[in-house]
């Protein structure tokens, strides 16, 4: 996947995994122009380098002002084929904007539910209203436009008991959904949503089982071992840095000696790894929740002739 990253540092969600204290203002107008300049820089490269199908994210990208007017030229003047939005998806819940966006051709959607009612969800963006907002945003999504949906959300100690409704509540609207962990910069207190893959676990594979019965919904769990449910599984997968050309830079802070993963996103394989099936398929854990919880629950997985019984 190849993405386009509008570093606007402005969200109007305070989510506890990305934005706790709310300091992600709204952007200045010189900083508006400077991140469009950028996006628009970051298009060219990618383009030229035969890309046609992106991923436009960020913090968060629909709150730039001239977003359908950016996702038009990236159709119409830069050719991509293929254009998804990644975003909180709450101001989606004016109708103009989804008119909008959709005759800008944009694709697709990718949008969050962190529960599967406001006080779940509202408590993990710490914004009252929110859930309301995004649920009327994919409503004007699914009744207005051809866009595609993709719901997504993550695993949290506020909502892992959630998983089974957050499924339920998102296969009403969308084919494809898909959970993981999240990963969070070095500033934000980890310990106020991270959960161990053991709590984890027995949530995670009834989530697996629930999927099973609908044919009709995709689910993908993103950056989740295998060995966490103890087996091979082809709906978990393991995410790769996106492609962003090499005028995007991460921010100093995060910078790391593997070129597009900031030090939030960095994985580490274990001993038990090497004797591991999935060895090569899977790079291991953020080094996050391995600092935090080490890996006293991972003794549990399975030898190598017993994975996938
Ligand atoms: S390679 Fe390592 S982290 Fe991945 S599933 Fe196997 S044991 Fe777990």
């Amino acid at each position: 996947m190849a993405a386009i990253v509008m570093q606007l540092y402005s969200c109007s969600n305070r989510c506890i995994f990305c934005n706790p204290k709310g300091s992600l203002t709204k952007a200045t107008d010189k900083k508006l122009k400077e991140v469009k300049k950028a996006s628009e820089a970051q298009a060219a490269e990618l383009i030229k380098e035969g890309i046609k199908c992106v991923e436009v994210s960020g913090t968060d990208p629909i709150e730039h002002p001239e977003i359908a007017s950016f996702i038009k030229n990236l159709k119409k003047e830069y050719g991509f084929e293929y254009v998804i939005l990644s975003t909180h998806g709450k101001n989606m819940s004016d109708p103009k904007l989804v008119d909008k966006l959709s005759e800008a051709g944009l694709d697709k959607v990718k949008i969050p539910f962190y529960g599967s009612n406001a006080r779940i969800h509202d408590s993990i963006t710490q914004i009252e209203g929110s859930f309301d907002e995004t649920i009327k945003g994919v409503e004007n999504i699914i009744d207005n436009t051809n866009i595609d949906l993709l719901i997504t959300s993550l695993i949290m100690r506020q909502n892992y008991k959630d998983v089974l409704n957050i499924f339920s509540l998102a296969s009403n609207y969308a084919y494809e959904v898909g959970f993981a962990i999240p990963c969070a910069p070095e500033s934000v207190d980890f310990t106020r949503f991270s959960i161990s893959f053991d709590e984890i676990k027995p949530y995670l594979l009834s989530l697996l089982k629930e999927a099973d019965k609908d044919e009709e919904v995709a689910l993908t769990i993103y950056d989740i071992p295998y060995c966490v449910p103890g087996f091979y599984d082809d709906r978990i997968q393991m995410t790769r840095p996106p492609i962003v050309g090499k005028s995007y830079s991460i921010r100093p802070e995060f910078r790391t000696d593997k070129p597009n993963v900031p030090s939030y996103r960095v994985k580490r394989a274990l001993d038990i790894c090497k004797r591991c099936k999935c060895n090569d398929i899977c790079d291991g854990f953020y080094e996050k929740y391995l600092e935090l919880m080490g890996n006293a629950q991972l003794k549990s997985l399975k030898p190598i002739t017993e994975i996938d019984q």
